[in-house]
């Protein structure tokens, strides 16, 4: 089924916001030969993909776990440019590790037989058979979703009434997502390899449906990588070959109205006087941020649940061992108790379970010689759930953290570690995130594909959303697939334009 695109000129689109949906929607857009305008508030691009200089620490203060580079060559391809010419990613190996609190270790590895060997010495003969067949089930479950389900607009949930939704019921995509990993896998320090990634939906994965299994399958089967220059080298990149398409930025220039005559949005207005005409845009803002510009309430019968948020430290420390992986996931003991705490209660956890990050194992010049520059982040719940007075217990919290990682991952490491910076929820709301979350609207069922806020807005002819809040949700890849999606829905759907990725197999 073919979604519905604008109706009227599309000569010039303008987008508010240059993070990757942004950046994705001008790259997709100037490639089909639309004259584009980006207007972003800050002085570069990466939107949450944020940067922070302190003292010869480069900072990347918002996504590291970078899956799915096909999509970002996607991005590129629309140009006709390639990723391997704009940037080095990096494969990481391993992908994570993942560290329990009884003392034992697995590393994860998006290579099928070398995960089987890891997880046949970790839990036996039997756990690794389950493993290659829960890798089968995942690259099936996401083969079923990709097209119809993660990178489709819908015009109605009837759009998801089609052949591939009798296949994903069929693979038990609308069964839980722990009980379908319980199938292949018994043992739950295993189980949590696979069913971790559900709080990036933000939900537990007792109750997530098994469709997001999808997130399991990106990061432990596709693999995880990581930009040389650090994460904010991808936006640099993908901004770089907007522009040199044609693309113009207006960066430090913050939209704060649109001009309307009837049902057409006519021009874009922003606080250092601009006002710039434009055919179309497409907002990569934040929901009630973009409501408020169209001067919109959406009618929804249920409000609209945001995901849980995060704690962010960043830490430059003496060098550490170079053992130390890219990225660490240390598990509390506690499991299930963790996400009610977070997720349903609003609560701190009380055993924490923490992902660290050491992006100077990929590039030791993010740091000055001979120190490391680490990010953990702690999952925390968002400001609709909690009363948590974020000034007042932030600095005492990001310390006992500290004492977390130095007790489960790198002893000593408070000898000479310089806590460099602080994001609690309280900061990302004052960057505007609702619910004070970086990680938008929870991915329920009913906040999901066609139930999600469509990228449509009714009656408003030339006006797509695009970002995290709508259609496919939340992460790098899907707001790089919803700038795809609001391309889309401005000209009409385009055939893919043939990535690098593409022309290597047809060549093989
Ligand atoms: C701490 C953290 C960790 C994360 N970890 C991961 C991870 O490991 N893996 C992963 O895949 N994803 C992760 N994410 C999520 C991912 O970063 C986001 O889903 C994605 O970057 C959102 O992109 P976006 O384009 O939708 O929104 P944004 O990046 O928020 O882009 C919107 C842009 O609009 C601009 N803007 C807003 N209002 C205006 C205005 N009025 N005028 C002009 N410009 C405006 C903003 O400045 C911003 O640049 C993480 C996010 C954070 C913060």
């Amino acid at each position: 089924m073919t979604a519905r695109a604008l109706r009227g000129p599309t000569d010039h689109v303008v987008v508010v916001g240059a993070g990757f949906a942004g950046l994705s929607a001008a790259l997709h857009l100037a490639g089909r030969g639309r004259q584009v305008t980006v207007v972003e508030r800050h002085p570069w691009p990466g939107g949450r993909a944020g940067r922070r200089d302190i003292d010869g620490y480069r900072i990347d203060t918002g996504p590291t776990v970078l899956t799915m580079p096909d999509l970002i060559d996607e991005a590129f391809a629309a140009v006709g440019e390639s990723l391997s010419r704009r940037l080095e990613l990096l494969p990481l190996d391993p992908a994570y590790r993942a560290r329990f609190a009884d003392g034992s270790v697995i590393d994860v590895h998006s290579d099928a037989d070398r995960m089987a060997a890891a997880v046949r010495e970790f839990a036996g003969p039997q756990q690794a058979q389950g493993y290659r067949n829960l890798r089968k089930w995942l690259s099936r479950l996401y083969r079923t979703e990709f097209d119809g389900f993660i990178a489709a607009n819908f015009d109605s949930p009837l759009g998801l009434l089609n052949a591939r939704l009798a296949r994903l019921i069929a693979l038990g995509g609308f069964r839980r997502w722990d009980t379908m990993v319980k199938r292949y896998i018994s043992d739950p320090r295993l189980r949590r390899v696979f069913t971790f990634q559900s709080l990036y939906a933000g939900v537990a994965p007792q109750q997530a449906l098994a469709v997001y299994a999808v997130i399991a399958y990106m990061d432990t089967v596709a693999g995880v990588y990581f930009p040389r220059g650090g994460v904010r080298a991808l936006p640099d990149a993908l901004a770089g070959a907007a522009a040199d398409a044609g693309v113009r930025f207006c960066y430090s220039s913050t939209v704060t109205a649109l001009e309307r005559t009837g049902g057409r949005i006519t021009a874009v207005r922003t606080d250092d006087g601009r006002e710039i005409d434009c055919d179309a845009v497409v907002l990569t803002t934040e929901l009630p941020q973009t409501y408020q510009m169209l001067g919109r309430t959406p009618r929804r019968p249920v409000r609209l649940r945001a995901a849980p948020s995060a704690v962010v430290l960043h830490v430059g420390c003496r060098a550490v061992a170079p053992e130390i992986a890219h990225h660490t996931i240390l598990f509390g003991a506690a499991w299930d108790q963790t996400f009610t705490e977070i997720v349903r209660d609003g609560r701190l956890m009380a055993d924490p379970s923490l992902l660290v990050t050491r992006p100077t194992a990929g590039d030791p010049t993010l740091a000055p010689a001979g120190r490391d520059l680490l990010y953990v982040l702690a999952p925390a719940p968002n400001l609709s759930r909690c009363g948590i007075d974020w000034s007042r217990i932030g600095a005492g919290y990001a310390e006992s953290l500290l004492d977390v990682v130095q007790a489960r991952l790198l002893p000593g490491l408070r000898d000479d570690a310089r806590l460099l910076h602080v994001d609690t929820p309280a900061d990302w709301a004052g960057q505007g995130m609702a619910a004070g979350t970086p990680f938008a609207l929870a991915h329920t069922f009913a906040q999901t594909g066609p139930f999600r806020p469509a990228n449509t807005v009714r009656g408003i002819e030339n006006a797509v959303l695009a970002g995290s809040s709508t259609l496919p949700g939340v992460g790098v890849p899907t707001t790089l697939i919803s700038g795809r999606l609001a391309a889309d829905r401005v000209t009409g759907r385009a055939g893919r334009s043939p990535t690098t990725l593409d022309l290597a197999a047809r060549s093989r």
